[in-house]
């Protein structure tokens, strides 16, 4: 008797005669109605049998709703996997969620090229091969004030090409103060012996002076490298060897310096309160050989590592096998070179570049966003308290560790679901919704919400508020 639940599942070629699923494969191809379909059919076969092994009753749903299962599963399975979705969290450059957001210029600058062929390797004038960095090594060097500039896929890359172009075999000299790991499996020590360099380690943990340096170097050393803390800082009774300082060194014992500055401010952001954080100009400026820095963080541009040098440095790190396993697309190029020009008008750049936009917006304009998203969510979901509180946003990306960056956000409760819960549904809804848990409250941060992003925000908060707990 029981053993009969399995033959009531309908057949695939008997589905498929169903008008609605007809319908479908207006919109869908074939494969996948079918591929649908016999998901569904397995998971109603997975069912009845467990069922008949545990001798429960079990009974067949209607065709009508198996027919629905079978378009969500057809409608889940279209939707992209990499979507975009509303960052709320107020951390500006969530590794997570994609760092940097590019500029209008830079994503028109992609999609043109990306629609169709480009002049990325030819020169127009001769129409002959060149190189593809040479739509961004002339900006960088304008903007830096470096002899060469070339590009790679990030700046973990840069790192290994750098170390393995330059020192390959040698030894590179590094303070203790100065060995990082960034999130995501960077560990300078491991990045170093998978570029075939040997690390010296000197000085300690919080003092390291440039006496340590003179002392550890050898017939066998090719680069003094400084490297920018990014994520962490070394405070009381500590000291590190200022870069000038290295490159003096470096002139007199006949080293190369490399400077991995990390974030790669191109411009000073410390009248806008943000001290510490080196800018690319003045590396090059105090004598760096080499500078390296992601494209992706303080820059505001695509994923990259930018490796700025002498003309010679650059020459031999382009001419490195290495450099052609770790080179940049098109769409790489593209959205480098547009976000690139943004630096050179200076005057509106604070306004083009999101990045900067973000980390520089004024705390009235978030306070008067964060009233009316806060108003405009009490109107449609009355089973969310909304309330619009002070707290601080972050750069992230491994940047400015410290830096506490005053904000507004709009702070929900709501009356029957824990913030977990409501966290959880926000990031389900399409497009998705990250916020930032605190306290048992779910907060929005205006900083990093995009404009127009407040209005799907609201309708989210509507649905979630309608919908059963
Ligand atoms: C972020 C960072 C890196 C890694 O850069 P990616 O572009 O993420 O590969 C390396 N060094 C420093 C100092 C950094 O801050």
């Amino acid at each position: 008797m029981r053993k009969s639940y399995l033959r009531h599942i309908p057949a695939v070629d008997h589905l498929l005669q169903n008008a609605h699923l007809q319908s479908l494969l207006g919109s869908f191809p074939r494969a996948s109605v079918v591929e649908a379909i016999r998901e569904v059919l397995e998971n109603l076969r997975l069912s009845a049998k467990a069922a008949q092994d545990a001798q429960d009753e079990w009974s067949l749903p209607s065709e009508e709703k198996i027919v629905s299962s079978v378009e969500l599963t057809l409608r889940q399975k279209a939707t992209p996997s990499l979507r975009r979705v509303i960052n709320a969290t107020g951390i500006i450059l969530h590794t997570g969620l994609g760092r940097a957001v590019l500029s209008p210029r830079a994503v028109d600058a992609l999609s043109s090229v990306a629609r169709g062929y480009c002049n990325l390797e030819v020169d127009l004038e001769s129409g002959k091969r060149g190189h593809r960095e040479k739509h961004i090594e002339e900006l960088l060097c304008r903007i830096t004030g470096a002899e060469a500039a070339t590009v790679v896929n990030n700046n973990a890359a840069a790192t290994m090409l750098v170390l393995r172009a330059l020192a390959e075999g040698k030894e590179v000299i590094v303070s203790r103060g100065q060995l990082i790991e960034i999130g995501g499996g960077f560990r300078l020590p491991e990045i170093m012996q998978a570029s075939g360099v040997r690390l010296v380690e000197v000085g300690t943990t919080n003092r390291t002076y440039l006496d340590d340096y003179e002392r550890a170097i050898s017939e066998e050393t090719a680069i003094l490298l400084h490297v920018h803390t990014s994520n962490y800082r070394i405070k009381g009774f500590a000291c590190a060897v200022a870069l000038a300082h290295l490159v003096d060194l470096g002139k007199k014992c006949g080293l190369l310096v490399v400077d991995d500055i990390g974030s790669g401010a191109l411009i000073d952001l410390e009248e806008y309160g943000f001290a510490d954080e080196p800018t690319a100009g003045r590396s090059i400026g105090e004598g760096a050989d080499v500078v390296t820095f992601s494209a992706d963080k303080l820059l505001g541009g695509p994923q990259g590592g930018i490796i700025l040098g002498t003309k010679d440095c650059i020459a031999r790190i382009r001419k490195h096998p290495l450099a052609r396993a770790v080179r940049v697309g098109k769409l790489t190029l593209a959205a480098l070179e547009a976000t690139l020009r943004l630096f050179l008008e200076k005057d509106t750049l604070f306004e083009s570049n999101p990045t900067l936009r973000m980390l520089t917006a004024g705390l009235s304009i978030l306070e008067r966003r964060a009233r009316r998203l806060a108003r405009d969510i009490a109107k449609v979901a009355s089973e969310i308290g909304a309330e619009v509180e002070d707290e601080c946003s972050r750069l992230g990306g491994g940047s400015l560790p410290l830096e506490e960056i005053p904000t507004r956000v709009v702070a929900l409760s709501h009356m029957k679901l824990s913030a977990e819960e409501l966290s959880k549904r926000l990031r389900q809804h399409q497009p998705p919704i990250f916020a930032r848990l605190k306290k048992e409250k779910v907060l929005l941060d205006l900083r990093t919400i995009q404009e127009g992003e407040e209005k799907e925000i609201v309708l989210a908060l509507k649905k979630i508020s309608e919908s059963k707990s």
